[in-house]
């Protein structure tokens, strides 16, 4: 009898610590995946395809909201090919709205245009569309999505990192992998917040963009030049270095915005620049759609692993810096990241160390060109108008080939070419880059192969922008 009563109220503790630890742990997972917007949906999709068969995928927004988003919605054909032949069936469902035919680039006083005939390179999607063909492709037996459920917190224990997500139950979610993928976007607390990542990876105010965009249709005599093109004006007068978008969907529908660099949302707000400055272009105007955004613009941040931790995307501020662009690089760091964590979580290499591989394929794809164009972000944000004006058109600033410099060895190749003619120039706006070019080329060239030479790396390399952001800066 007595020896019964201990059976049951042993039992009875294995249940309560069971139920405690079903409250605490909902369930263990090969990868968590923080958000399922554009980075976290490849990194599930190639995570699944390479063979890990638990994954959580989990979004703050509830499933039908995911994918909506403020955006200029553009987006290089060639990355809607690269998802078609993964089995995205996008054009089907007419995620395309306009496939654009001109690129502008215009000065300040609008007497210089960089006319780029980029012949159907550039798609104009609907944001909305284009995320729920992703979600709604990429999730399958090998993938649980959570909806609705935030990430609070993270904790690394031991080999796992367990993640704590509120929802809209009384109890936390609260899931626990060898891996986490943070695709959570601009605003990711894991880059910012948690402690995990160092000074060097927080983005400065005057490293991002505050956007305001409209959707709208056009009604009177609009423009030839705006009709199926994709225009960029930048001014400092008008934006701080920040920059004007005009991006023709189809039709009479326009995607236009502003963004100014986040130093300056004291004094200005886009939305007011977009109403004196680019709305009132216009004989009249309907409003589909409109709000505000943050952009990333600056050098890649050092690294972006840390033990069991990956930065995709917007999390990892891995966007191009001179105008915040980062669908495609939010789809490939995704992708890239799916498919290393289908090889390290079971190989149970997943420390900062088994992880690197990461940094060093981010840093060939997209972070040796980003970190070159970061000059010429740091240029735009404290160049005046006049003289922006005169290198413009002097054409010792070809703003067209800048920005289709696509590969890494193209853009040094031109970068050299314009520091001969710079080197000359008595403006140290531009008699210094030559140099500070030259010193960050051999800083990337010199990216540590593994973790162990970060500490020294980043510091020097941060430096590099410090500096010549200082010595050329506008006094205010
Ligand atoms: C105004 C504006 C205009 C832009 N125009 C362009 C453009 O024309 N072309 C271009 O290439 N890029 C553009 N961009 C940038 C582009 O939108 C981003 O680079 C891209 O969306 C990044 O994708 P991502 O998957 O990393 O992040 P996101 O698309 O931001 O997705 C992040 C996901 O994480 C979820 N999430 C966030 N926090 C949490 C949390 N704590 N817990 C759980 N889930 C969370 C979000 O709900 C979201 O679904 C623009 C951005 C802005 C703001």
């Amino acid at each position: 009898m007595i020896l019964s009563k201990i059976f049951i109220s042993i039992v009875d503790i294995h249940a309560k610590q069971k139920l405690l630890v079903d409250l605490q742990v909902n369930a263990s997972y090969d990868v968590i995946i923080v958000g399922a917007g554009t980075a976290g949906c490849l990194a599930a999709y190639s995570a699944a395809k390479e063979g890990l068969g638990k994954i959580a995928l989990v979004d703050r927004k509830t499933k039908g909201q995911i994918g909506s988003k403020i955006c200029g919605d553009g987006i290089g054909i060639k990355h809607i090919e690269f998802l078609e032949s993964l089995g995205y069936p996008l054009r089907e469902n007419e995620v395309v709205r306009n496939v654009i035919q001109n690129a502008h680039i215009i000065s300040p006083d609008s007497k210089t245009d960089f006319s780029i005939p980029i012949q159907g390179q550039l798609a104009i999607i609907d944001r909305h569309k284009f995320g729920q063909v992703l979600l709604n492709e990429t999730i399958n037996d090998q993938i649980t999505l959570f909806d609705k459920s935030t990430l609070n917190s993270i904790e690394q224990k031991g080999n796992t990192v367990e993640a704590k997500f509120t929802t809209n139950k009384a109890e936390p979610l609260v899931l626990s992998a060898p891996l986490l993928i943070d695709g959570s976007g601009f605003n990711s607390k894991i880059r910012e917040d948690f402690g995990i990542f160092d000074e060097y990876a927080k983005v400065k105010d005057d490293e991002q963009y505050y956007c305001y965009r409209e959707i709208c249709t056009l009604e009177g005599n609009v423009p030839e030049k705006y009709s199926d093109s994709a225009i960029f004006e930048f001014s400092y007068d008008i934006t701080k270095g920040g920059y004007m978008w005009f991006f023709s969907r189809g039709g009479n529908e326009y995607n236009m915005g502003t963004g100014i660099p986040k130093t300056w949302i004291k004094n200005l707000s886009p939305k007011e620049i977009y109403q004196a400055n680019m709305i009132s272009r216009f004989q009249s105007s309907t409003v589909l759609n409109s709000g505000g955004g943050f952009v990333p613009t600056r050098h890649p941040i050092p690294t972006h692993v840390k033990d069991n931790i990956i930065l995709t995307g917007d999390a990892g501020a891995i966007v191009n810096p001179l105008h915040g662009g980062g669908l495609g690089a939010s789809l490939a760091s995704g992708y890239i990241a799916g498919k290393i964590a289908a090889k390290v979580v079971p190989d149970q290499t997943v420390s900062e160390e088994g992880l690197w591989i990461y940094n060093q394929k981010i840093l060939e794809k997209y972070c040796q060109r980003y970190s070159i164009l970061d000059f010429y972000r740091i240029l735009l944000q404290n160049i005046p108008d006049v003289e922006l004006n005169h290198a413009l058109a002097e054409g010792y600033l070809p703003m067209d080939k800048i920005f289709y410099a696509r590969e890494y060895e193209q853009l040094m190749h031109l970068s050299r070419k314009l520091g001969q003619i710079w080197s000359q120039l008595p403006n140290q706006r531009f008699n210094l880059l030559p140099n500070y070019i030259e010193k960050v080329h051999q800083m990337t060239t010199k990216y540590p192969a593994s973790p162990d030479g970060i500490t020294n790396w980043q510091k020097e390399y941060s430096q590099i922008y410090s500096e010549f952001q200082s010595k050329i800066a506008i006094k205010k």
